[in-house]
């Protein structure tokens, strides 16, 4: 056991580089600051193994409350920076409560400190588990790691409890306690790892989404649709599958924002795009094409079957009244309608459909027109 103070100062070492890692974590905006609660936990572990590499010098009360007080608050930090990065619905109360529940039992049982601090950390342990992998976001692998990192963790401890008992021989135990030292580098390793990996992951998807979502209606965007539809074609072409794209544009939308004001027709360009999503089936794809026009494609679609599609969803946006503090607003949209003929370039067929579109304005709005007709 006389390496217990090499271990100890291996984990200062190791928790220092970690804090100084941590340094980078950033939360979304609007997030809980989860980084500081991070920052904390670094910082009393640091805190705690100079205490313990104090106390194998020569042990004090004073040494052992401090380490206790470390522990409760090393094992507080990480949950409560879990929690608010999870947005968990465990309220954040209860490990204060369990903070305070730990203090109070740690003065009262004196020799048993120690079991009292290891069933401490399996509880804290178990609820990170639960919350990551529960994270409202959805959890990444950089969650689902730091999941099992704090798992393993808890079965060395469930073991290292099990050694209070009889179940456990003591040869097995002084094997054990060393290894259990030797993982704590490890564990603080790999936790920061995954923590890492989770933030990391979700600013890459912060990122994608950014790239290929319009921010206002939450739709594709159109790069992301032109690059989509490559994709879509070429799978219709190997299928032999018919499609239809779809352009539309709303009609006389200049008036909505000259009569009710532009915040009016951002609400109205919002809801309308809601409602064309809402009348799509899961493989087609929608996107904001300009201002007020939308393209779509609909897959495994004929002409026939199309023209049903779109004149539901034009029925539908007339139907639609926008509720805004200025009085409802109602819109309508002409359709354009054009079969794919070419797989090979989108744009022939946007373009199509961009002409019947315009058809449909010329024949007076508020309708759906194929692109065939156009030319007859
Ligand atoms: P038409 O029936 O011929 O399409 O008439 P229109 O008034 O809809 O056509 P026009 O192209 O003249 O006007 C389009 C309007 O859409 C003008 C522009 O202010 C508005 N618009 C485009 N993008 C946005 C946006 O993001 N928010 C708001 N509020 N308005 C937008
Ligand atoms: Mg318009
Ligand atoms: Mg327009």
């Amino acid at each position: 056991m006389g390496s217990q103070f090499e271990i100890a100062l291996s984990v200062i070492i190791v928790s220092i580089v970690m804090f100084i890692a941590s340094l980078l974590f950033k939360d979304r905006e609007g997030d809980r600051p989860a980084r500081f609660a991070f920052r904390l936990f670094y910082f009393f572990t640091v805190a705690f193994f100079v205490v313990i590499s104090a106390n194998l010098q020569s042990s004090t009360p004073l040494l052992d409350l401090l380490s206790d007080i470390c522990v409760a608050l090393t094992g507080a930090c990480l949950t409560i920076g879990i929690l608010w990065r999870c947005q968990s619905n465990i309220p954040v109360s209860i490990i204060y409560a369990l903070a305070i529940l730990y203090f109070i039992t740690d003065s009262l049982v004196g020799e048993y400190s120690v079991q009292v601090a290891y069933t401490y950390n399996v509880i804290y342990s178990l609820i990170c588990v639960y919350a990551l992998l529960n994270r409202t976001q959805g959890s990444n692998v950089g969650d689902k790691g730091m999941a099992i990192v704090i798992l393993i963790n808890t079965v060395l401890i469930l073991v290292n409890l099990a050694s209070f008992t009889e179940i456990i021989s003591n040869d097995f135990y002084t094997q054990f306690i060393v290894t259990l030292f030797i993982f704590i580098p490890a564990y603080l390793a790999g936790l920061t790892i995954f923590l890492f990996s989770s933030y990391m992951l979700d600013a890459h998807k912060a990122l994608e989404i950014e790239a290929t979502t319009d921010p206002l209606t939450e739709l594709y965007n159109r790069r992301f649709f032109l690059q989509e539809s490559k994709r879509i074609l070429q799978t219709a072409e190997r299928h032999q599958e018919p499609l239809n794209v779809m352009m539309c544009d709303i009609d006389f939308f200049k008036q909505v924002n000259d009569t009710y004001g532009h915040k009016v027709g951002d609400k109205a360009l919002k809801i309308f795009a809601q409602t064309l999503s809402q009348s799509l089936r899961g493989g087609d794809i929608l996107a904001r094409y300009g201002g007020e026009e939308f393209v779509a494609i609909l897959t495994k679609t004929n002409k026939e079957k199309a023209n049903a599609v779109v004149e539901r969803m034009r029925e539908k946006v007339e139907q639609l009244i926008v509720e805004t503090e200025k009085g409802p607003v109602k819109l309508t949209a002409s359709f354009g309608l054009c079969e794919v003929q070419n797989y090979h370039d989108i744009e022939i067929s946007i373009n199509c459909a961009d002409s019947a579109m315009y058809e449909a304005k010329s024949a007076g709005r508020n309708i759906v027109k194929q692109y065939e007709n156009v030319l007859a």
